[in-house]
């Protein structure tokens, strides 16, 4: 799968989980477009990244830290488990941005 296939392939898992979440607003799709950069290992970003899902405690989504553990790559959709997050027992993709302040959380792993 190119590029540009697997991009648009994790777009529309992500607008699929989105709806299945009951998100149903077209603001809250629009929400959850995300531009995920995907290798053949993964979707990677920087383990010093704040406010991202593949970074915080509270994600429940595939992921494993680098050998070099300046990454970290994760390889789904995961559920937010955050009761103080909007986004509280919905599925996210890794680049979800947290707004709300005060609740992301440094995943421990990353410690
Ligand atoms: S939505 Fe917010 S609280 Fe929930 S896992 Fe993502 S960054 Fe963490």
């Amino acid at each position: 799968m190119d590029q540009n296939r697997r991009t648009f392939a994790m777009q529309v898992v992500g607008l699929a989980a989105a709806a299945a979440a009951g998100i149903g607003t077209a603001e809250a799709a629009a929400e959850h477009q995300h531009e995920i950069q995907m290798s053949a290992d993964g979707w990677k970003l920087d383990a010093s990244t704040k406010f991202r899902c593949a970074t915080c405690r509270f994600w429940g989504g595939m992921r494993k830290i680098s050998d070099d553990k300046k990454q970290v790559v994760a390889v789904s959709l995961g559920w937010c488990n955050n009761p103080a997050s909007p986004m509280y027992r919905s599925m996210t993709p890794a680049d979800h941005e947290m707004t709300k302040a005060g609740v992301w959380v440094k995943w421990d792993a990353l410690s």
